[in-house]
């Protein structure tokens, strides 16, 4: 018993590899233009739908990667609600007044360019279980993958005296670059103490150029002017 039981498994694989090799030589005999007639009944696997809430460093990264590296097998849609990108980390450049706000804004083409579906809306829920992500003004999104990346926002409820929208206007936050950065430099530029402190800065700078040199500050190293200018 144990020794026909030896020789079936010995013999069983031989068989199979006949059977894998047999199957493969008969593929090989069929004409390349009869494979070629097969191709339209090949079904492709439908691409998976990855959705993307939030056109941000995070969000345009994401969307970005994900079909440069999914291709054909992924479908790829970033909502954002903004038409443009605009850089927060180069805002402080607006607002120190060296770049305009057009310097730091990206239009979202190059994202389109590589075959992300651009949607400009606000995703205003997620339905987790039906997977889909709600939007304020067009038709739902089906997704099979999301990717929430909507960035930082106050909870203005919570915080007493902001919550009117006169007040929010008011406050001038600038973590959001945009016209909360543009608001925020023009408000900076009318400030008569900003324009009162540069100017009294430049004089005593210059006054120190200019003013002679005492014994005792030459000894320092330093203008007499200078001394004054740094004790005071
Ligand atoms: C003044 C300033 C200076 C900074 N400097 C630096 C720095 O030097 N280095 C550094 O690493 N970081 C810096 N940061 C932080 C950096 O900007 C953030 O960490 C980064 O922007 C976060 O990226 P994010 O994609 O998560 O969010 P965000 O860049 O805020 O993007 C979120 C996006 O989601 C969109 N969105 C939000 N909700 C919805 C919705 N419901 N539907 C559709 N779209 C939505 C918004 O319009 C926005 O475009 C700075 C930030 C500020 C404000």
């Amino acid at each position: 018993m144990k020794a026909a039981r030896t020789a079936r498994r010995a013999v069983a694989p031989r068989e199979a590899d006949v059977g894998r090799r047999g199957a493969l030589g008969a593929l090989a005999a069929l004409p390349l233009a009869a494979l070629g007639a097969c191709a339209p009944f090949v079904q492709r696997a439908a691409p998976r739908r990855i959705v993307v809430v939030g056109g941000g460093y995070g969000g345009a990264t994401a969307a970005r990667y994900a079909k440069t590296w999914g291709g054909d097998s992924v479908d790829v849609t970033l909502v954002e609600r903004d038409p443009a990108f605009v850089s927060c980390p180069l805002s402080n450049l607006v607002l120190g007044g060296s770049r305009t706000i057009a310097d730091i804004t990206v239009s979202y083409d190059a994202l389109a360019r590589r075959g992300v579906h651009i949607v400009h809306d606000t995703a205003s829920a997620v339905d987790a279980s039906e997977r889909r992500v709600r939007l304020a003004r067009g038709d739902a999104l089906a997704y099979d993958r999301l990717i929430l990346s909507p960035g930082i926002d106050f909870f203005f409820d919570r915080i007493r005296g902001l919550d009117t929208p006169a007040a929010r206007a008011a406050f001038l936050h600038a973590w959001q670059a945009g016209p909360q950065t543009t608001g925020l430099r023009t408000r900076l530029e009318a400030m008569p103490t900003a324009a009162y402190s540069r100017s009294r800065f430049h004089a005593r700078r210059i006054a120190a150029r200019r003013a002679p040199t005492s014994a005792r500050a030459r000894s320092r190293g330093i203008s007499a002017a200078r001394s004054r200018a740094a004790r005071s």
